[in-house]
């Protein structure tokens, strides 16, 4: 007779390569904090293992799991549903167990709009995106379904960044726009938020966006995906400018945040996983 022999619940990220992985600090700290008998444990797996990991997830009770590149969109095919922006993006990095059924969801996005709402409310506010790959394309679609008013999407290349556009006109009505990025781009008067969803700055605290940082106006809030080092030039410079600048660790704390609401229903405390990423990163 098959026995359940976890002392624990799990939970766990399955991923490729990401070595030394900072999540795994943050969640584990967020459980002992909070006396949670849970375990997030990470696991090495390739693509061709994608379909055998999640029905091994599945049969050992597994609570749910994240999942990164490159399994955000092929793990889809493996669950249940979708949760209402991980069905409009198409990318699911967090998964959940709801009764029987596994739920993808995209917490990025929502970590992302948990930590911009810190510090403003997003309705009706115009914002420009640089970027079109996975981390832009959920920061973009959580702010649609948040009530922006309009986003202009500058990225450099034109097919990335005119299916992002072309989704969030078609799938949320948006006002939205793609520039072509070449040379420093001007950030236009009224704009509110001003976003680098790119890999730009990632291991190099002097990496510079083509941006002209003069049109970077006091007012704005301007937020950068980098979380290592989390004091990117962009935000060292929106700050000198007199703007709310806002880290990339805000969003990855705050995706953990909304991942472990989904999995154990705890609102977890987010100065412990910040402290835990922090130190994991060696910052
Ligand atoms: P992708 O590879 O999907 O997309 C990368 C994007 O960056 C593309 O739009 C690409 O433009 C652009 N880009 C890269 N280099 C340049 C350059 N030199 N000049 C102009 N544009 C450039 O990556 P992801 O979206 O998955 O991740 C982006 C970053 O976000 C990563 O550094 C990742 O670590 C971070 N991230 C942070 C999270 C957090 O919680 N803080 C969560 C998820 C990701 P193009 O389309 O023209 O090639």
């Amino acid at each position: 007779m098959a026995a359940k022999n976890f002392l624990h619940e799990l939970v766990g990220s399955m991923s490729q390569g990401a070595a030394g992985n900072p999540t795994v600090a943050m969640i584990e700290a967020a459980f002992r904090h909070h006396g949670l008998h849970w375990r997030y444990v990470n696991i090495e797996v390739t693509p061709a293992d994608l379909a055998d990991s999640v029905r091994g997830a599945r049969a050992m009770g597994f609570r749910g799991f994240n999942c990164s590149m490159p399994h955000k969109v092929a793990v889809i095919r493996h669950l249940d549903g979708l949760g209402e922006s991980a069905g409009i993006m198409g990318a699911v990095n967090c998964v959940v167990r709801r009764g029987d059924k596994l739920i993808g969801e995209n917490t990025d996005g929502k970590g992302f709009l948990k930590s911009l709402e810190s510090v403003t409310n997003p309705k009706g506010k115009s914002v420009v995106l640089f970027g079109a790959g996975g981390a832009a394309r959920a920061i973009a679609v959580e702010l649609g379904l948040a009530g922006v008013k309009r986003i202009t999407v500058v990225n450099r290349d034109e097919a990335r960044g005119g299916e992002l556009v072309k989704l969030l006109r078609e799938k949320l009505k948006l006002d939205a726009e793609l520039v072509i990025w070449c040379g420093d781009y001007s950030i236009p008067a009224g704009t509110d938020f001003v976003i680098n969803g790119t890999s730009i700055g990632l291991y190099d605290s002097e990496a510079r966006l083509a941006l002209d940082v003069n049109s970077l106006k006091p007012g704005m809030v301007v937020a950068d995906v980098i979380f290592s080092p989390p004091r990117t030039r962009l935000i060292r410079e929106a700050e000198s400018r007199g703007c709310t600048a806002l880290d990339g660790l805000g969003m990855i704390v705050n995706q953990g945040v909304v991942s472990i609401q989904y999995w154990t229903g705890v609102n977890p405390e987010p100065t412990v996983m910040r402290k835990a990423v922090e130190e994991a990163l060696g910052d």
